[in-house]
């Protein structure tokens, strides 16, 4: 009881509406809970859960100049710029600190911007976004990201982003803090798969591997924890969901050959959109795509 009303004086003040549905809501088992297998989440961040305004920096080529993209922009128009469209006359920067993601990378700060306790991007975009209307920020998986995080369920990060791990969790922190979230979530892995350490983490030894092929080793990765961490069982159940399609059709690879592995255990496939979400599982007989029926479909919350 004590702790409903400290949680209740908290969320009240912020943000009520997430109380009623916290107070309301029962917590629930995975699943397959009275089995021994446990369900996990593993979410990629931007377009997906939330919805932030880190900018993408192309330049142009004669004069440098520097030009601001939405990751909506980004995602129509990255394949043509430097060729042809509206951004011909345009270049994408490669280098970690200077260049088109330097705001998807934590900065190094000197001592002032310590003792002025300067934040992260990360940080303050989080905090800009929660200025907005919900629905400003919520991104399709958000509600599935809460559920995950209001019954504790296994939960991996897994973002193009080259933050730190710990830049990650500080600003799902701040989101706990506005009483967006009932609490942190309860983490298995983090992976910004763009930081140089995390991609040698993943086999990126040269530090050319594409996004998608980095967050194809990243779920394997937290697969291999999760059966570490929660013992082996037959029962697990594991579902990524992600909003880039060329990210959506590796990820999908990657289950089917983790499918091979471990038959037993279910995987599904999230691809979600503006305003929708088609959830995939890999099947076990044959390890091809088994689509949804439209009941499936509007299970909200309970995705895995
Ligand atoms: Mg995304």
């Amino acid at each position: 009881m004590i702790k409903i009303g400290i949680s209740r004086k908290k969320t009240l003040k912020k943000n009520p509406s997430q109380l009623e549905i916290e107070l309301e809501r029962p917590k629930e088992k995975d699943r397959n809970h009275h089995l021994g297998g446990r369900s996990f989440y593993f979410f990629d961040f931007d377009d997906n859960v939330a919805y932030l305004t880190t900018p993408i920096v192309i330049f142009q080529k004669d004069s440098g100049i520097e030009k601001f993209l939405s990751s909506g922009d980004w995602a129509k128009h990255h394949l043509n710029i430097g060729k042809e469209g509206p951004y011909k006359d345009f270049f994408i920067d490669y280098d970690e600190e200077k260049g088109s993601f330097k705001y998807f990378r934590d900065k190094e700060f000197n001592i002032f911007q310590k003792i002025t306790r300067k934040k992260q991007t990360f940080l303050e975009d989080i905090e800009k976004a929660l200025l907005k209307e919900d629905l400003a920020w919520k991104a399709p998986s958000w509600n599935c990201f809460y559920h995950a995080t209001y019954n504790q369920r296994p939960t991996s990060v897994i973002t193009a982003r080259g933050h730190n791990a710990d830049t990650i969790k500080d600003g799902i922190q701040v989101m706990v803090e506005a009483g967006h979230l009932p609490r942190n979530p309860n983490y298995l892995s983090i992976y910004p798969v763009t930081n140089p350490n995390i991609r040698k983490d993943l086999g990126d030894n040269e530090l050319n591997m594409s996004v998608a092929d980095l967050k194809r080793s990243a779920i394997r990765q937290s697969v291999e924890t999760a059966i570490e961490k929660y013992g082996y069982s037959p029962f697990h159940r594991f579902g990524m969901s992600d909003d880039d399609p060329k990210n959506v059709e590796l990820i999908t690879e990657e289950m089917k050959e983790l499918k091979k592995v471990y038959p037993e255990m279910s995987f599904f496939v999230i691809q979600t959109f503006a305003d929708k979400y088609v959830k995939t599982e890999i099947t076990r007989k044959t390890n091809r795509l088994k689509r949804p029926t439209k009941s499936q479909e509007n299970q909200q919350l309970n995705l895995i």
